[in-house]
């Protein structure tokens, strides 16, 4: 059993990704925090901030931007949510899942592009 540090919980060492600069071994984060932080990734990568920051305003009146920043960072649904076009009261799991799994494809794809320029 391994303590995930990003979410705390005691997880298999099956749920960590290996990782060769580990001391155990594995990756501090378990799988699904990892997961998460690569759509945090991508979202981050793929998205315009400011045009993503300025829809959220406007579907979020008088919250304060520091929430969007607080979403922004996690990777969160309603970043998500705002990516689709839809509000978070219409993101269904199944969205969420869809949405993750394309920026999931969308990350391998640049880097596998990054890859061939390389001359891999
Ligand atoms: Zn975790």
């Amino acid at each position: 059993m391994k303590r995930c540090k990003d979410c705390g919980k005691e997880k298999e060492l099956s749920e960590f990704y290996n990782s060769k600069s580990g001391r155990d071994g594995k990756y501090a984060f378990c799988k699904s925090c990892h997961n998460a932080r690569n759509v945090q990734y991508a979202v981050n990568s793929s998205f315009d901030k400011k045009a993503a920051e300025k829809k959220w305003k406007m579907e979020h009146p008088g919250r304060q931007k520091r929430y969007f920043t607080k979403c922004y960072t996690q990777g969160a649904p309603c970043f998500i949510a705002n990516a689709l076009g839809i509000t978070m009261t219409q993101l269904t799991p199944e969205l969420l899942e869809l949405k993750r799994a394309q920026l999931e494809m969308l990350r391998l794809t640049r880097q596998l592009k990054k890859e061939i320029q390389n001359g891999n």
